[in-house]
């Protein structure tokens, strides 16, 4: 497959504990290239209108108090079969369930502190870059 990209989020529980380094670290390791970076706090309104799809869940104001409670690294990343390569990297999303090697497991500190978001389909790449990036922005 002709590379491609998708979307990473470095969560504030990783920038808390100085770990943007050590998951970029990851994701480079895994052939994933870093095409777009940039530290931001998200607000209040950006968090929810990210994590929409979550809205009903009983674990929807903890995630948006989490995403805002300190800053975030989001990133473009580029490499063949990006989302699935950067998802296979992240492992499950509770870190108790993670794959040995994975960022989650070797990172994450909980079912919601768990250190990144990617992308989960290329549809949902592209909004999500456009969320965040403008194109000139992006140099791969
Ligand atoms: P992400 O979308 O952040 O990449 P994911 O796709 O692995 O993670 P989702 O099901 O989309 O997982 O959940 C989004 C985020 O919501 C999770 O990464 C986690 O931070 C939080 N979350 C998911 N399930 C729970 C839960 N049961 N309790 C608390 N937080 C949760
Ligand atoms: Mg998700």
């Amino acid at each position: 497959m002709a590379a491609n990209r998708t979307f990473s989020i470095i969560k504030p529980d990783a920038t808390r504990r100085n770990l943007t380094g050590a998951v970029t670290k990851m994701l480079e390791e895994a052939g994933l290239r870093v095409v777009a970076s940039k530290r931001l706090l998200l607000s209040t309104a950006q968090a929810e209108d990210f994590y929409a799809v979550h809205a009903e869940r009983p674990f929807y104001r903890d995630l948006v108090g989490f995403m805002t409670s300190g800053p975030v690294v989001v990133q473009v990343l580029e490499g063949d079969d990006a989302v699935r390569r950067n998802r296979d990297v992240m492992g499950a999303t509770n870190p108790a369930d993670a794959g040995a090697g994975t960022i989650r497991k070797e990172l994450a500190e909980s079912i919601e502190a768990n250190t990144v978001h990617g992308s989960d389909s290329d549809e949902n790449a592209a909004t999500e870059i456009a969320f965040f990036f403008q194109p000139d922005e992006i140099v791969g």
